[in-house]
């Protein structure tokens, strides 16, 4: 007989660091298990009209915050579909990037990437350059590259976008929004998106966005913008405490309890929460690299996401052989991801974890390594 237990002990919490999907608290599991509501009536409304403030604050914006019943790719494609035109300007450096990139190709725009090396970041002077040389309509970017652990200076990069004419800068902040402060009304960031999995500690299957008013004045003038992934339906839907099609109701009350804890944390201390856990990565990988262990972290210094490290190993370490070693400790963390598979390990540190917790994670992780 299969057993399904709503509520686990909460000292089983704190062992699980993959960067996406992230451990998801009991109670906020069990927030799910409620009655359905129709998606056309009050109590609905209702629900939707309580998320509202409290995902606006973890966007920085005074606008509609877009709920969709999808992964986060799906508002990927959202943002290429309705607000690029024809020529895109990608920001790669790393997998994620690369997705951004090839879900502009598949819709059949013109892209051309603009690429720095895996661990690196982009900065703001050579994306003017590249602006520059060619006439797009739309930039993309990855705001916290979990595939490297690199995060991009995205205000910066905006200002860059903004000094162009009609040119749209298309944010994907997956690993971003609610572990660290987003900004999309002042530093005007013309769609951004996020996931449920990541950093808002929730189950995986929905994403939420944001779009600024040029990005909605794109849409209008776009013919093919199909229809569950429309912007525009979107807005409309929200108008009226509502969403184009049903959404997922269970998350979505799993959703108003992660956003009531978030509130009560602040998301200010959720922030410095998620700052405190990437500079513990950092000083145990500098202690571990002097006693002679040859740790270093891939993304340099200035350009470390406060959610995700990426931790180079040593000679004869490889990714899957340390994570596989970890799990017999009873912790999850993942392997680099694609070129960097073997070489290196990522430890998601975000959504609801603790420093503590995390220092549980390094001293198993030192004992993998330095035994
Ligand atoms: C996880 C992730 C995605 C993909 O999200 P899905 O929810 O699997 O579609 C995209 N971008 C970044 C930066 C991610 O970390």
């Amino acid at each position: 007989m299969t057993h399904v237990t709503a509520r686990e002990p909460a000292t089983d919490f704190g062992r699980f660091f993959l960067p996406g999907p992230t451990e998801v608290r009991p109670e906020v599991l069990a927030a799910q298990a409620r009655p359905m509501i129709g998606h056309r009536g009050t109590a609905i409304k209702e629900l939707i009209a309580e998320i509202e403030p409290g995902l606006q604050r973890i966007f920085g914006t005074c606008r509609p915050v877009y709920v969709s019943s999808s992964s986060a790719t799906g508002l990927m494609e959202a943002a290429i579909r309705c607000c690029s035109r024809e020529r895109v300007l990608s920001l790669v450096n790393g997998a994620f990037s690369a997705r951004f990139q090839e879900i502009a190709s598949a819709h059949g725009r013109t892209v051309e990437a603009l690429e720095v090396p895996w661990g690196r970041g982009h900065t703001a002077d050579i994306l003017d350059t590249a602006l520059g040389r060619g006439s797009y309509d739309a930039v993309t970017v990855v705001q916290s590259e979990t595939s490297t652990g690199v995060l991009n200076p995205v205000a910066e990069l905006a200002e860059a976008v903004h000094r162009r004419d009609d040119v749209l800068l298309l944010v994907d902040s997956v690993t971003g929004v609610g572990g660290m402060a987003v900004e999309a009304d002042r530093c005007q960031l013309d769609f951004v998106l996020t996931g449920s999995q990541k950093a808002l500690a929730l189950p995986p299957g929905l994403a939420f966005g944001v779009a600024q008013e040029a990005a909605l004045r794109r849409a209008e003038t776009i013919p093919n913008r199909g229809t569950y992934f429309d912007i525009l339906a979107f807005e409309a839907g929200l108008a009226k405490h509502q969403t184009p099609n049903t959404p997922a109701v269970s998350l979505l009350y799993a959703l108003r309890m992660q956003l009531a804890r978030i509130e009560a944390e602040t998301p200010a201390m959720r922030y410095r929460r998620h700052a405190d856990m990437a500079a513990r990565v950092w000083q145990w990988v500098e202690e571990m690299d002097d006693r002679g262990i040859g740790l270093s972290m891939l993304a340099p210094e200035g350009y470390r996401s406060p959610t995700v490290s990426c931790i180079c190993l040593p000679e004869g370490r490889t990714g899957p052989e340390v994570t596989a070693r970890l799990k017999d400790r009873g912790f999850t963390i993942a392997p680099g991801y694609g070129q960097l598979k073997d070489t290196t390990i990522r430890i998601g540190h975000m959504g609801d974890h603790t420093v503590a917790e995390l220092d549980e994670l390094l001293h198993h992780l030192e004992g993998v390594l330095a035994p």
